[in-house]
Order: structure tokens, then C-alpha cells, then sequence
């Protein structure tokens, strides 16, 4: 018989990567242990998301700042801040991010996909992820794909985080074979600062990304099999205790990150954005 694929995301391989014990908490133990309450930050990415996907759904003549704040409203996930006030601020804060990004933008430019999901499949993967923006550019030799992914924490981010992410990587390689354009560059735009980081890759820096994303679905497949085989499951998902126990979902399950003081839910939008 042959070898069932490994159906992933780049966040299930992200979570095994981080904490194999985060990820047996996500994806192996049922039920599910419970999650502690939503995050703001969270909150604030999905509406900022979620209102820039609703602005490429109107027509081009409607693309205009006037728009954006029915936009963020219609979207706004309400849920981790601490009272109203701060949920008024971090609303105030989106809007403002929303409106110096779209003055940037051409809104007569129509990206290739927005949400879209890509897929490959290769002899340990079924890969499926939802990109935020494919765009479709000029390049030299005809038009080329560019992935493009939003960010709305605090810190800025650099060129080295957009060639470190296997979640780009797997995304550009997707959209290749997807769309049988070449899709090399791969952009993260940070709203609250305004920036772009961005990285070409290369044929080879994308096939390593996949090695190392095919590795990770290996081990994933091993620890799970040892436990099928009758391996204690704390052995086979060991915790991966850091600074990101204070933000994980299980904290409470997790005896390392019991040990750990929480953060607010709404710890991370506390601070004035640099
Ligand atoms: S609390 Fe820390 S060690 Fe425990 S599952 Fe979460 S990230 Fe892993």
C-alpha cells in the first residue's frame, strides 16, 4: 500500500516546529483540551485581514478611503481587550493602518487571488494553505507571482523573516505549480509601520523549504505511529518550554506552561504601536 500523504498547513507545521506539545494538544489529542479565552491581538489581525479581503470584493470605482471604515466595522471581532476603551483604541489604530496602506495602493490593480487557496502535493505532502494576496507583476520574461502576506503585530519585520518563513516558501512553490507561473518573490507588509520585507527566492531556497517542511511531516508521522505503537504520548510531544508559553492556547493543559505567568488577552495591543 502506499504511504498516505501528510495533509498540512504551514500552521500545523508551524505549531509541531514551535512545540511538538502545542501541536498534540491542536491535532492528535480528542477531544481537544480546552483553549484558554481569545486574544486581542488575534481579534485585531482577523478584522484588519478580513476588511482588506472586503476591499478588493468592491468594484474599483468604490475603492476609496471613504469606504474603509464600514469596512473595519462590518468585520471587527470584538473579542480579548480588555474594556471598551481599549477595543475604541485598537479600532482607531486598524483604521489608521488601513488608510495609509490603501493610500499606497492602485485600486484598479485586481491581485490574482485574494484568500486564495493554493495546494501541492508531494511524496509526504498534501500541502493546502490560504495565501492573503497573490499579486501578478511584470517581470522580465512575462508576468510573475508575488505572495503577499499581511502582518499586524508590533514589531517590525525584515528581510531575513521573509526568507525565514516556510509558510511563504510553501505558498510560492504552491502558486507555481498552481497557476504554471513562476512565483519567486514573497512580501510581508507590516500596516502599523508601513513597510514591506520582502525576498526573491530561488529554485533551490524553495526546494529547501520543502526538505525541511517534508522532515517536520516525517517526525510528525513518527510520533504519531509511537503512539499508536504504545509510546507514552508526553515522550513522543515533548514541550518546547520559551518566552511563547505565555501566549500559547494550553497553557493551562501544559504542565510546563502552567509554570509560566500568563499574559492578558490583551497584553499585546496594550502598547502605543512604534
Ligand atoms: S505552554 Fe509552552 S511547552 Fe506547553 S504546549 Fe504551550 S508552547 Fe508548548
Amino acid at each position: 500500500m502506499p504511504e498516505r500523504l501528510f495533509v498540512c498547513t504551514p500552521s500545523k507545521l508551524g505549531a509541531y516546529e514551535d512545540c511538538p506539545r502545542r501541536y498534540r494538544y491542536s491535532y492528535v489529542d480528542r477531544p481537544a483540551p480546552p483553549k484558554g479565552p481569545p486574544w486581542a491581538h488575534n481579534s485585531l489581525g482577523a478584522s484588519v485581514h478580513t476588511a482588506l479581503k472586503n476591499w478588493y470584493a468592491l468594484p474599483a470605482e468604490r475603492r476609496r478611503p471613504e469606504a474603509l471604515p464600514a469596512l473595519l466595522r462590518g468585520t471587527w471581532v470584538r473579542e480579548g481587550y480588555r474594556d471598551d476603551e481599549q477595543e475604541r483604541s485598537a479600532y482607531q489604530r486598524a483604521l489608521a493602518w488601513l488608510e495609509s496602506y490603501v493610500a499606497a495602493l492602485d485600486p484598479t490593480d485586481e491581485p490574482l487571488g485574494v484568500e486564495r487557496v493554493v495546494a501541492v502535493r508531494t511524496s509526504v505532502l498534501a500541502f493546502n494553505g490560504r495565501t492573503d494576496r497573490i499579486d501578478s507583476r511584470p517581470g522580465p520574461d512575462g508576468p510573475e507571482l508575488v505572495i503577499v502576506d499581511y502582518k499586524t503585530g508590533r514589531t517590525g519585520l525584515d528581510a531575513d523573516d521573509a526568507r525565514g518563513s516556510q509558510a511563504l516558501a510553501l505558498y510560492a512553490y504552491a502558486a507555481e505549480r498552481t497557476f504554471r507561473r513562476p512565483c519567486r518573490r514573497v512580501e510581508l507588509h507590516h500596516l502599523p509601520t508601513g513597510t514591506v520585507a520582502a525576498h526573491e527566492h530561488t529554485v533551490d531556497s524553495l526546494a529547501r523549504q520543502l526538505d525541511r517542511a517534508e522532515a517536520t511531516a516525517r517526525d510528525i508521522i513518527a510520533a504519531e505511529r509511537s503512539v499508536t505503537d504504545d509510546a507514552d504520548p508526553d515522550d513522543a510531544f515533548p514541550t518546547n518550554p520559551g518566552p511563547r508559553c505565555g501566549w500559547c492556547d494550553y497553557r493551562r493543559t501544559c504542565p510546563t506552561g502552567a509554570q509560566t505567568p500568563a499574559k492578558e488577552p490583551w497584553a499585546a495591543v496594550d502598547r502605543p504601536t512604534p
